[in-house]
């Protein structure tokens, strides 16, 4: 089965082709930079981002994947959750395409796809000769500069690969742009240590932003292995969620717990804006943390010893507030900022890990595994793998191209679920920006 799926829940942009399990194409547009101007996500400046850039980012994944519209058995979106403006323009895009071609159209749960991202591998001999691309990722691919495309007016020229969604973009919603204020909280730091911390943002490299390129051209090709399924005990810690899930088969699960208040990414994005860092803060705290001592500040671990499988972590980001009020001088010291890094993003690794661990264990399970934009942060991928070696854990951790938002692992589930029957496949389906995992 060859599937185009679309994924504009929140930020991103992304649109991939997937053919039997396989990664034809996985293209990402990132409006990072766009957002990090107002220290979070527009919604609305989200939704126009992802009109602007849906045509040319399914062109994209198209012509990298060398597949013609003609050639698609399927399409896939995002269903939710996620910003309902920004949902609504790769679902009904996706709709529309599927209504022309007359194919099935499937809408996907964001976090079901996050579950299975960690059986989604790098290295597969391509069976086309070493001719296509691997997953984009990285850099590379994550930046709007890369797309040589015209704009969606233009996809009526000769050989645009996606003719049917010239209709989608015409019918498009009428977003204004209306800048918001940037979000102002009132900072301890503001005033103080600026000069050093923005040296350090310097020193911290902007790659761990989007993760590592998963695939490489002309040799690999990423695809999902399920052959090697095991039950698991399934992290997923991003921006806006932090969830623990108990995969018992494919396709089959069941929530153990999650936030009561703020997410993991939050409160890295929450804190290091505390500290001065743009956003978002946590690639960078990631960054500074290698240089700092996390066991300089004792921050606490909330929840880390309440018998269930919540987190919480607006109290960390309180607590993190109040030590900076304290000790306003510590932003004007390099060392003493990287040891906040490294102690605040010790707490929070600690309680994910050893909460992760602990709910494996009374579940039964032999393997564990995570993704999420927060997978990226190598203490969190470094603790999983010690705790889980020590444990007796298999560990999976999904791929860090495949940790943020990416319409991959929309396709990859898409498929599977279209295989299985999971789900009857409807047009008439509307988008549920508050769809949460049950
Ligand atoms: P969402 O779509 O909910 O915003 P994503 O899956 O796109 O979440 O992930 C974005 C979040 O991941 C942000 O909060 C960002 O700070 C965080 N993040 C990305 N890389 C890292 C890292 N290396 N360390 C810590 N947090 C990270
Ligand atoms: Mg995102």
């Amino acid at each position: 089965m060859t599937l185009l799926a679309l994924e504009t829940s929140c930020d991103e942009t992304s649109a991939a082709v997937v053919r039997d399990g396989q990664i034809l194409s996985n293209t990402v547009s990132s409006q990072i930079k766009l957002h990090a101007e107002y220290g979070g996500v527009v919604p609305e400046l989200a939704a126009r981002e992802h009109l602007k850039n849906l045509l040319p980012v399914a062109r994209a994944a198209l012509a990298e994947a060398k597949i013609s519209p003609a050639q698609l058995d399927a399409l896939a979106a995002t269903r939710g959750p996620g910003l309902a403006i920004a949902l609504l323009i790769g679902f009904k895009a996706a709709q529309a395409v599927a209504f022309a071609l007359n194919k099935p159209f499937i809408g996907i749960n964001h976090h079901e796809a996050h579950l299975y991202s960690p059986w989604i591998q790098n290295a597969s001999p391509s069976p086309l000769g070493g001719e296509r691309a691997g997953v984009r990722g990285g850099n590379a691919t994550a930046q709007h500069s890369t797309f040589n495309i015209g704009h969606p007016t233009s996809s009526k020229a000769a050989g645009s690969p996606v003719p049917s969604m010239v209709n989608v973009e015409c019918s498009a919603l009428n977003v204004s742009h209306k800048p918001h204020p940037s979000p102002s909280i009132p900072l301890p730091s503001e005033g103080r240590g600026k000069s050093e911390v923005a040296s350090l943002c310097a020193i911290a490299s902007p790659s761990p932003l989007r993760g590592e390129r998963a695939g490489v051209r002309g040799e690999l090709l990423p695809f999902a292995d399920f052959s090697k399924f095991q039950p698991n005990v399934s992290l997923i810690v991003s921006g806006g969620h932090t969830l623990l899930v108990l995969v018992e088969s494919e396709l089959k699960h069941r929530v153990l717990g999650g936030t009561i208040d703020d997410a993991a990414g939050e409160c890295f994005d929450k804190t290091g804006k505390l500290m001065g860092l743009p956003y978002p803060a946590g690639p960078l705290i990631d960054k500074l943390a290698e240089l700092g001592n996390p066991a300089a500040f004792d921050f606490p671990r909330p929840l880390l010893h309440d018998a269930n499988d919540d987190f919480s972590f607006s109290g960390l980001k309180t607590s993190v507030r109040y030590f900076l009020r304290d000790h306003p001088a510590l932003l004007d010291d390099r060392k003493q900022v990287c040891d906040l890094c490294a102690s605040v993003q010790a707490a929070i690794v600690e309680v994910l890990v050893k909460k992760t661990i602990r709910a494996a264990k009374r579940e039964g399970v032999r393997c564990i595994t995570a993704s999420g934009g927060v997978t990226c942060n190598s203490a969190l991928r470094n603790e999983l793998e010690r705790a889980c070696k020590r444990n007796g854990f298999t560990l999976r951790l999904a791929e860090k191209s495949l940790c943020t938002d990416n319409a991959a692992m929309i396709g990859i589930l898409a498929e599977r679920k279209l295989l299985a029957n999971a789900s009857l496949p409807s047009l008439d389906e509307e988008i549920r920006p508050g769809w949460e995992l049950a």
